[in-house]
């Protein structure tokens, strides 16, 4: 093995889950490094975004960074609805109960900002014990020794031993594959989603919103503007512009041949968000990530040898219905394997972090939030597709529509329970039809208009800031033809069928009289966000180091 530096803990990744466990184990005296890919903590990530502290939370991100609120985050978010849309009529539920349920508060944020403001305190924290935090580093790989995981690799350094690694490295954990701890890989386990960032006044959207400047809004929508996909969309209020976007099944994105960039535009060109939208529309940032379904994959045993996975990497992004709840989940994860090492190590066998790790995310009840055991009961029966077809058409029935208005008021008692949202099948019935039935028996006609006139996917991508991977590309094509990859054709978020300018485009390629439908790659635009790398067949890896998209918001 190579010569390598030493470091007690290497954290990698400076999302929320890193900056969580880099500043608990800073605060317990362990020499801690972080190392972050981006050219700024931040400048990677995409969010929607409402950050929660939950009362029940072993850590929260104001516990560890206490000026959190008033320095990284936008407004605090104190109004949460859902409107139910079928063609222009509209019904809206108030999400008060569910909003509320186990929270002490929840802000919106930007994630460019917020994570740049998180690295600072966390290099001041870490440069303590004798770390830091270095950003346009990339981690490439484990470093092993005999089979077992000692370290990491990067690009730019030598190699590091460490006595814990935390991989916080989010959704494409490139550590979490190498230890063979991620084995989600099937389109039904993952969501998409899709983001513009809208700007408007401050007095704008206090008038818009009829709220105060230190007030804010969310708001979800569901029902038939989405195309039969499968997910829903949002819009949430910063101190000048609005967060709007889309959050779909990646599996439903794919049958549908549905253009990601298409259903964002259903949403912010639909009647009902011109009351909000302002006089000139002007987009600041279009952005797009991959999350995983944590009912699905979040792991139980997220850890192997000195390695802990936490937040995205380890699938702990937990998608219920209304619920969009990761980041609050990256800090208590990030917080609880820290703690997990200084116990172990404080017991003389820091080799049994990742055992403690376990123990606690179990113990604190965070696994039940992200898997909740009665969606794992009830999944066979509800997700099956005889069930589900017999649903939809008993919903869409005289019977059903008689049933939906005549239990209309219960429908805000279901929207409220986190009970009920932790058994909500992922199937069209709940996330396309009975919505669209809501609207269309109990809604009301939407009186708004809208003239927002969103950018082209060109000029959406031209406004990005690239340093592009040409000769070194980080995503191969195996197989082009269109069977094998053409579904990358249209779920790629910068892509489009039809679209030259895009990462992926269909070609019909003649030779000897025979014709063959293929599909191109060419990676200029690329966001990162690995929809390709679990739709199409690819390999794929990050872009070295601070390469690729920069955002500025997130
Ligand atoms: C459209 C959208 C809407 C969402 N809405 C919400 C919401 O409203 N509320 C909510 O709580 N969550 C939301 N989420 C989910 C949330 O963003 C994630 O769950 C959360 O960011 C996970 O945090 P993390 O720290 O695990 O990973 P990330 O925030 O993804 O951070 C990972 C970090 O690791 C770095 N990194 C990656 N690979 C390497 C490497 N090899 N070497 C060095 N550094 C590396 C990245 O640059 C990044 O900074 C949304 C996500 C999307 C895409
Ligand atoms: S090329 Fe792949 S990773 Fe890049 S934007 Fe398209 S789908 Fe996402």
């Amino acid at each position: 093995m190579t010569d390598a530096e030493q470091f007690e803990a290497v954290v990698v990744g400076a999302g929320p889950g890193g900056a969580a466990a880099a500043a608990v184990l800073a605060n317990n005296g362990i020499e801690t490094l972080v190392l972050e890919r981006g050219v700024e903590a931040g400048s990677k990530n995409v969010s929607g975004g409402l950050i929660y502290a939950e009362q029940s939370a072993a850590y929260t991100v104001d516990d560890l960074f206490p000026e959190f609120r008033e320095g990284a985050s936008e407004r605090p978010v104190t109004r949460n609805h859902m409107d139910n849309i079928a063609g222009e009529t509209v019904h809206t539920v108030d999400l008060k109960g569910v909003h509320e349920h186990d929270t002490e508060w929840c802000d919106s944020v930007l994630r460019r900002p917020m994570d740049a403001w998180l690295a600072e305190r966390v290099h001041e924290m870490t440069a303590e014990t004798g770390g830091g935090l270095l950003t346009d580093v990339r981690v490439n790989g484990l470093l092993w020794d005999d089979g077992e995981i000692v370290g990491v690799t990067c690009d730019e350094l030598d190699p590091i031993r460490a006595d814990l690694v935390v991989a916080a490295d989010g959704v494409n954990s490139e550590l979490a594959r190498a230890a063979g701890l991620m084995d989600w890989d099937e389109p039904d386990e993952w969501f998409q989603g899709v983001k513009a960032v809208v700007d408007v006044e401050p007095d704008v959207i206090d008038e818009r919103f009829g709220i105060d400047e230190d007030e804010g809004v969310a708001r979800l929508f569901g029902g038939d503007l989405f195309d039969g996909v499968r997910g829903g969309g949002f819009l949430y209020t910063n101190r000048d512009s609005l967060s709007i976007g889309t959050v779909f099944h990646l599996d439903s994105l794919a049958d549908e041949r549905a253009e990601p960039h298409e259903l964002l535009d259903n949403l912010l060109t639909h009647p009902h968000l011109g009351q909000w939208l302002p006089d000139e529309y002007e987009e600041r940032e279009y952005s797009a990530k991959l999350v995983p379904d944590s009912k699905k994959v979040a792991h139980g045993s997220p850890h192997r040898d000195r390695l802990l996975l936490v937040g995205d990497a380890a699938g702990q992004m937990q998608a219920q219905g209304p619920i969009i709840k990761g980041m609050n989940h990256a800090v208590n994860a990030g917080g609880l394997a820290a703690e997990a090492y200084v116990e172990a190590k404080s017991r003389n066998a820091p080799h049994r972090a990742g055992e403690r790790y376990e123990t606690k995310l179990r113990e604190e009840g965070v696994m039940d939030k992200l898997r909740p055991t009665r969606y794992e009961l009830s999944r066979p029966l509800s997700e099956s597709g005889v069930v589900t077809g017999a649903l939809d058409g008993l919903a869409r029935s005289a019977v059903g529509r008689f049933g939906v208005r005549a239990v209309g008021g219960l429908t805000e008692r279901v929207f409220n329970s986190p009970f009920a949202l932790g058994m909500l099948p992922d199937t069209h019935t709940s996330y396309v039809t009975v919505p669209t039935i809501l609207a269309e028996e109990l809604g009301e006609p939407v009186t708004s208009e809208n003239d927002a006139d969103p950018p082209t996917l060109e000029e959406r991508i031209g406004e990005l800031t690239y340093d592009t991977d040409v000769g070194n590309p980080h995503i191969e094509l195996r197989d082009n033809s269109y069977e094998a990859s053409g579904v990358a054709v249209t779920a790629c978020p910068v892509s489009a069928d039809g679209f030259g300018g895009g990462c992926y485009r269909e070609e019909t390629v003649k030779s000897n009289g025979s014709e063959e439908r293929v599909v191109s790659l060419d990676t200029q635009p690329c966001v990162e966000c690995g929809t390709c790398a679990v739709v199409a067949d690819t390999t794929w890896t990050h872009p070295r180091g601070g390469k690729g998209v920069e955002y500025d918001q997130g």
